[in-house]
Order: C-alpha cells, then structure tokens, then sequence
C-alpha cells in the first residue's frame, strides 16, 4: 500500500486548497470525498442559484490564497463558481477520490491508517476538512454504516420494500421522490415511513407534494414511533436494521416488543446534521467542554477542538481546518496559553487554513 504525505477528508474548497498546496510543495496526497463531485458539500446545501461571495473576514490582510478556488468579485452564482472550481482542478490535475465515506483513523507505526467504507489508506499525516455538515448518528446498537443518508439513485430502490427514516422535510422529499420513482418503474412495493416520535413536522409545500403521491396511487405507509435500536448481520450476512415500532407494557417489569427488520441498503435515513465534534470525540481528538465564565463565545457544554496556529490538533500529524473548526475552536498559543478563537465559516477560511496546514506538514517533513 503506498503511504500519502497526508491523507485529506472532503473535497470541499478546504480539501481542494489542501491537495493544490500539495502539489506545490511536491507533497503526496490522496483526497478523499463521499460525494460524486468536489465541492459536494455546496452543491448539496447552497440553494440553486445562489450567488456566491468572496468575503474576507475582518482581520484578515491577506488576499484570497488560491485564486483558483475564490468566488468572483462579480457574485457569481453558486453554479459557476462549482463550474469554475472544476475547471481548475482538472487544469492542476488534482486528483480527487470519489465515493470515499471516512470513518475513522488508526494509528499505523508513526502515521496513520485512514478508514473509508470502501478502502484503507497509509498516511503520515490526516487533514480534517469535511465542513460542518455531519449527518447525525443514527444510535443504535451495532453498526448501521451501510445505511444511506439520501436518495442518490432512486432506481437502488425499485422492487423492493425500502424504509425511510427521519420525520422532516427532507425524509418526506425523499419518500415523495421515491414514491413517483416507483410508480413511474411499475413497482408496487411498499415505502414505510418511520419516525421515532408520534407527530411529523413537514412544510405546506412538502405535504402536498407528498399528499398527491398517495392520491396518485403511492403506495406509503407511515411509521410513528418507530425507533431503530440494532444493527446486525443476519444468517445470510445481510446487515439488518431493525426498528422498534410498538411497546406495550405487560406489567412486573415485562415489556412486550413489536419491530421490523429491514436489509440496510434498503434503509434511507434522513435524520438531520449536527457538527463534527461528535466525531472528533470518536477519534479521541482533544476537546474542551466550555464552562459559564471560561467560554466568552460559546455556549456553556460546547465542545471546541484544540488547535494550534497550524490547525494541528492535539494528536500530532492530524490537522482539522475550515467549516469543521467553525464557528470557533480553542488556539493553542506558544508557552501552552489557551485561547477561544472565532473562525468564520467562510470559503476564504477553509482555503487559507488548508494552505497553513500543508505549509507547516512540508516544514516538518523537510527539517525531519
Ligand atoms: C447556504 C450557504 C451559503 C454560503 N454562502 C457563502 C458565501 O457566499 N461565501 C462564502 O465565503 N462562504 C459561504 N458559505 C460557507 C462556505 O460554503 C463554507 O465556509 C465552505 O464551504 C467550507 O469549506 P470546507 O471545505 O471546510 O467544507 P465543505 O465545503 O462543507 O466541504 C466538505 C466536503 O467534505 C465532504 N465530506 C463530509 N463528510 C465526509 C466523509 N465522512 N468522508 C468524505 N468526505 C466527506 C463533503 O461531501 C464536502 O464535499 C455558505 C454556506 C452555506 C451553507
């Protein structure tokens, strides 16, 4: 397996301003991106249409540090700006691994061995950038990794039973939006609907888009109170989600459960984003819980990732930059001074980050 100068996670303008300043400095990187395109965050959260500013935060002197990556001082809308970052990457060509959903870092010798669902890669150095968008944990007991976090591809899902989880807008577009895909495929089989509390909250527009999917012959069935508890692999080594949709108390303590048990793949769970301190919880990345009187900016019980003025974390050789240290992180100024540090979730930001971590890895490389 050949090992990376740095491994970098998301291929946002972040990741994308990393594996550019890489190349530059004669780093080897892999970039790696759930997506099916760089920039997937943005294209995925921006409203169509969307112009897109070249703000620089108050503070900062220094103009945009890849020009390449900065939005024009036109506003250009959100689709050119894509369009133009594109053009770029293929004219340094960046090369940018698609489909690659991180999960998780292992210590390998002096580097690291970076976990994706699909593969493993040997790296001396991790760069964090996977913005500020993180899908919520779905809490259940075993794993549920395999479970989709939206509809990519609707034809995934015809002719066969699929549950789709999540009591929102975004999980009543997609049972709407599956909906017409199999009806229009012919197939008869059933969406359920699940949601572990009783009511469902969904927009006007939302609600009709999906009410004329069941008056057009949708077949949709709703699940309140459904609860996913576990994660397994079946006899057949079919991972398996299985949902808690009815409990009934039979007194002395007994309880009589009711659920059922859908193949992963067949599973879209749309339960909203939440930030990364989760998961740098989950890679043992030191943090600190703000009190009332030490945090002047956050709220009390935020968790802030520690940072030096290079966006090293506390683990050396992993760094965390852009939307996922936003909006503020601790600074680890020289002599150990701690400091609770704003940071603009801007695309200025996630470059200029990115170049300073790479920089700093090159500097290290170099006086090793
Ligand atoms: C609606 C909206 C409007 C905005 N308008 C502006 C504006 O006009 N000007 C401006 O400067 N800023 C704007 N911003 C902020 C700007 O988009 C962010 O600051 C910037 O995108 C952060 O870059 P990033 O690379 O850190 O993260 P992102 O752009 O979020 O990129 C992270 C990438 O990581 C990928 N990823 C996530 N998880 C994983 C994983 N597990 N494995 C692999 N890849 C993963 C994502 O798919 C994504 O492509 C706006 C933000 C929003 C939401």
């Amino acid at each position: 397996m050949d090992k990376y100068d740095v491994a970098i996670i998301g291929a946002g303008p972040g990741g994308l301003a990393c594996a550019g300043k890489a190349q530059d400095l004669g780093l080897s990187y892999v970039l790696l991106e759930k997506g099916k395109r760089a920039l997937q965050g943005i294209v995925d959260s921006y409203p169509r249409g969307k112009k897109v500013y070249p703000t620089i935060p108050k503070g900062e002197t220094d103009p945009f540090p890849i020009e390449g990556l900065a939005p024009s001082p036109d506003t250009e809308p959100v689709e050119d700006y894509v369009a133009k970052v594109e053009a770029w990457a293929e004219s340094r060509n960046i090369s940018v691994r698609l489909g690659e959903d991180f999960q998780g870092i292992e210590r390998d010798g002096d580097g690291f061995t970076v976990v994706t669902r699909q593969n493993r890669y040997q790296a001396s150095n991790v760069i964090l950038a996977f913005g500020s968008n993180i899908p919520v944990d779905l809490g259940v007991y075993g794993e549920a990794k395999t479970v989709a976090r939206g509809l990519d591809n609707p034809e995934d899902y015809i002719g066969a039973p699929t549950l789709v989880l999540g009591g929102g807008n975004a999980a009543a577009d997609v049972v709407a939006a599956l909906s017409r895909a199999k009806r229009e495929a012919g197939d008869g089989t059933t969406i359920w609907w699940g949601h572990r509390r009783e009511q469902f909250r969904v927009d006007k527009d939302v609600a009709r888009d999906l009410g004329e999917e069941i008056l057009l012959g949708g077949n949709i069935r709703i699940l309140p109170g459904a609860v996913p508890k576990i994660g397994e692999v079946d006899a057949d080594g079919v991972d398996r989600l299985i949902i808690q949709t009815r409990q009934l108390d039979v007194g002395q303590g007994v309880q009589l459960n009711q659920g059922m048990s859908f193949p992963m793949k067949r599973v879209i769970a749309c339960v909203g984003t939440q930030g990364p301190a989760p998961v740098f919880d989950k890679l043992g990345l030191q943090q600190i819980t703000c009190v009332a009187g030490v945090c002047k900016i956050s709220k009390e019980g935020t968790q802030l990732i520690m940072l030096t003025p290079d966006f090293e974390t506390g683990t050396k050789g992993i760094f965390a930059i852009g939307g996922a240290v936003s909006p503020t992180y601790i600074l680890i100024e020289k002599e150990g001074v701690l400091k609770e540090t704003r940071h603009s979730n801007l695309i200025y930001m996630a470059v200029r980050d990115g170049v300073r971590a790479v920089q700093a890895i090159a500097n290290r490389k170099m006086g090793a």
